[in-house]
């Protein structure tokens, strides 16, 4: 594997972490497999080196994420806000994972940033915000679990680490890159795979649990909104599904019953992006994919405000859900020039 990271850097985190005792890992909202992969697997092997390390949370991580060993280690600062806060002012450092700006935070941003202590950013979401003392940014790399892979090999600490810190950073891998589908062009992605799975991990059981599982009435939502609700901008090859909060209720939405939904219409060949809009309680939620390179990260910030990856973006609209769908349909012939010149035939 080539060491793309750089030495004078490793060296660096390697003494952070010698010289604390406290050491706060913390991600993003909506806690993902890659945030929550990323904190657990190197908290597990901060905790073996004998480190008070813990990790902190914004908000509550998924249910479909607590098979991960240490699950129930992580606080959450919506709801032991006090104690989160402690632990963030007795910490000696903070590493921040899989996040690339305090605003990724939500309220626990500014406790975050204002901390008196040394931070560490370790993340692979473009232009980061300068609020860290060390910053580790490979926007090309599938998953920050990927990089923190990295990372603690590049320390030299791979033989410290256990099936339950693989367990967690092949989570992130798996998640991110949706069983090896998206974003695992780099060859090196699978020797990442090949050492975790050395370590003993189930890929097997992480596959099931984080990306398949379901309740009956989320996939129940699933098959409602494909059904009823999915329409098709054909000149953009976009596909565009909205759901409002009584047909939520409908099928007894709970947060993450609609995960994954916005890639189906991908699997038709021609659908270049799909946008899925979801009537939340303050906000219109937006959640979009593609495929060809299409850059919906421009579409959700230019539009909402929003970001993320080229090809995996998001954004909160305020305004109502008929709105959102409207200003995405009228904006979107002016992404025209991105489509891909010789469009697969959109098979109907
Ligand atoms: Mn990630």
């Amino acid at each position: 594997m080539n060491n793309i990271l750089d030495k004078g850097s490793l060296e660096s985190l390697r003494r952070m972490i010698a010289d604390s005792d406290r050491i706060v890992l913390t991600g993003h909202v909506r806690p993902d497999g890659d945030a929550v992969g990323s904190t657990l697997g190197l908290w597990h092997l901060l905790t073996r080196l004998g480190k008070r390390a813990s990790v902190v949370m914004p908000d509550q991580p998924p249910r479909s994420l607590a098979f991960m060993p240490g699950f129930k280690e992580v606080s959450v600062f919506t709801r032991h806000e006090d104690f989160c806060r402690r632990l963030i002012g007795e910490a000696d450092l903070i590493i921040c994972c899989d996040f690339n700006k305090p605003s990724r935070q939500d309220s626990l941003g500014p406790v975050v940033a204002e901390a008196d202590c040394r931070k560490v950013m370790i993340d692979h979401h473009q232009d980061p915000d300068a609020f860290c003392d060390l910053t580790f940014s490979y926007p090309d790399m599938s998953s920050t679990c990927e990089l923190m892979f990295r990372i603690i090999a590049g320390m030299g600490y791979y033989m410290e680490m256990n099936l339950e810190s693989a367990t967690c950073l092949a989570t992130g891998l798996i998640t991110d890159t949706r069983n090896f589908t998206v974003n695992c062009r780099n060859p090196e992605v699978y020797e990442v795979l090949m050492h975790l799975l050395e370590k003993g991990v189930d890929k097997e059981r992480i596959v099931r649990e984080a990306l398949l599982a379901q309740s009956m009435d989320s996939l129940k939502l699933h098959a409602y909104a494909i059904m009823e609700k999915l329409e098709i901008v054909e000149p953009m090859r976009a596909a565009i599904i909205t759901i409002n909060s009584e047909e939520l209720a409908r099928f007894h939405y709970e947060r993450g019953d609609s995960e994954g939904l916005v890639n189906k219409p991908l699997n038709v060949r021609g659908i270049v992006s799909s946008f899925f809009l979801r009537e939340d309680d303050d906000c219109i939620k937006v959640s979009a994919r593609s495929v060809d390179n299409f850059p919906v990260s421009e579409v959700c910030e230019r539009l909402f405000g929003g970001g993320g990856h080229r090809q995996a973006a998001g954004a909160e609209f305020h305004g109502t859900l008929e709105e959102c769908r409207r200003m995405l349909i009228e904006a979107l012939p002016s992404f025209k020039h991105y489509l891909p010149h010789k469009l697969d035939k959109l098979e109907y």
